[in-house]
């Protein structure tokens, strides 16, 4: 089988070289628009392309207002200070995660506690939440708050792993139910719709990566998708040291970031965002071939949720048991087609070790069983 996966790939991608998990790839106007910013000199933090670059994603995403950030992980930690998570607040979010969507979380100075995913998605599972809730949380005046330690639960951060949707429409509705606000952590998933409408823009606000192995880069880079206009100027102006405009005096009105997306960044952006639809659909077929390999093999291709429609970010299969992944990862990799397991549990980490829990049966067999397949676009 593992000999097969080599040739396989090797078949598609049409190389004798490395073959890298997901590599990016600049045949747009990538050279022409940054070259330009050079030209310009507006390398840093003002420039037309930064402009350029919110407007396209918002127009692609339907979001009322897209504000650009330095990476993924600062796009979620404005998310989650928007959101009005605090020092010492607990926030609801998947064990089986990249560790950024935690690291943003720590830096808020909350604490999460994490739930399993969900077999349908691979993302955060409405009916665990609902049953962590029911066991430990109470709503009072404060809101929703946990029975044992007494501290705020105030922020449900779903992510769309892979690319998949999370169930939606069920995890809004306990979010309503316990008064706690969705962060959507959608770092893997420009380009993926849930019902038809963007992942990152169902919540009070999404954050989306576009760092070098994603589906389309700036180089490092991030955005926050934003509920509505007026909650999208209130992040534009922490993520921009919240400064209060004035021609000569510095005035500052709250503790801001300083995390605005650079210019030639942006420049980079706009180019891959013209190129993004082709991505998408070179990415569905390859999921596709990948799915009809792997067909009646006793692998298992995980394919998009019926209710959405995947960018299909990351390919990953789920294996039939532990001996089989181990010797497919052995011989894809001394072959020089890089696949890779599944990330640690978070709770696995030493930073998180001590967090609170609910079970994660789901989590642990997807982290026992799933490994990831090259998956960069095919013939760009
Ligand atoms: C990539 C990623 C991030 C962070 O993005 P950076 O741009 O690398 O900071 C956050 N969460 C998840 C799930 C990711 O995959």
């Amino acid at each position: 089988m593992s000999q097969a996966i080599v040739e396989f790939v090797r078949d598609i991608y049409k190389t004798d070289q490395f073959i890298p998990l997901h590599a990016p790839t600049f045949n747009g106007n990538e050279m022409a628009y940054v070259s330009e910013t050079i030209q310009s000199t507006f390398v840093s933090s003002v420039g037309k392309f930064v402009d350029d670059f919110e407007r396209k994603i918002e127009v692609y995403t339907h979001s009322p207002k897209a504000v650009a950030t330095v990476n993924g992980t600062a796009a979620l930690h404005a998310a989650l200070y928007m959101a009005g998570v605090e020092r010492g607040d607990l926030v609801l979010t998947q064990a089986l995660t990249f560790v950024a969507t935690c690291n943003a979380l720590y830096h808020m100075g909350a604490e999460p506690i994490f739930i399993d995913v969900s077999k349908v998605s691979l993302g955060l599972c409405p009916k665990a939440v609902e049953t962590y809730l029911e066991q430990h949380a109470v709503l009072d005046e404060r809101g929703c708050v946990h029975k044992q330690t007494g501290q705020r639960i105030r922020a449900v951060v779903p992510m769309h792993t892979f690319g998949h949707p999370v169930e939606l429409d069920e995890l809004i509705a306990v979010c309503l139910k316990w008064k706690l606000a969705l962060v959507e952590d959608a770092a893997e998933s420009l380009g993926s719709f849930y019902k038809g409408k963007h992942t990152g823009t169902l919540g009070e606000f999404g954050a989306v990566s576009f760092n070098g192995n994603k589906i389309i880069t700036t180089g490092g880079g991030g955005i926050v998708l934003c509920r509505d206009a007026e909650a999208g100027a209130h992040t534009k102006h922490v993520t921009t040291t919240a400064k209060v405009p004035h021609p000569y005096e510095f005035y500052h009105d709250e503790p801001g970031f300083n995390y605005r997306m650079p210019n030639l960044n942006a420049a980079l952006g706009c180019a891959q965002m013209e190129v993004l639809p082709i991505f998408l659909e070179q990415k569905r077929k390859l999921a596709q071939q990948y799915q009809d390999f792997f067909a009646g093999t006793g692998f298992q291709f995980v394919t998009e949720p019926e209710y959405a429609q995947s960018n299909y970010w990351l390919n990953a299969v789920i294996c039939p048991d532990a001996n089989a992944r181990d010797e497919l990862l052995k011989v894809t990799n001394e072959n020089g087609v890089m696949t890779r397991p599944i990330w640690k549990l978070m709770h696995r980490l030493p930073m998180f070790k001590d967090a609170m829990r609910g079970d994660l049966p789901v989590s642990e067999w997807v982290e026992a069983h799933l490994i990831n397949l090259p998956s960069s676009p095919t013939e760009i």
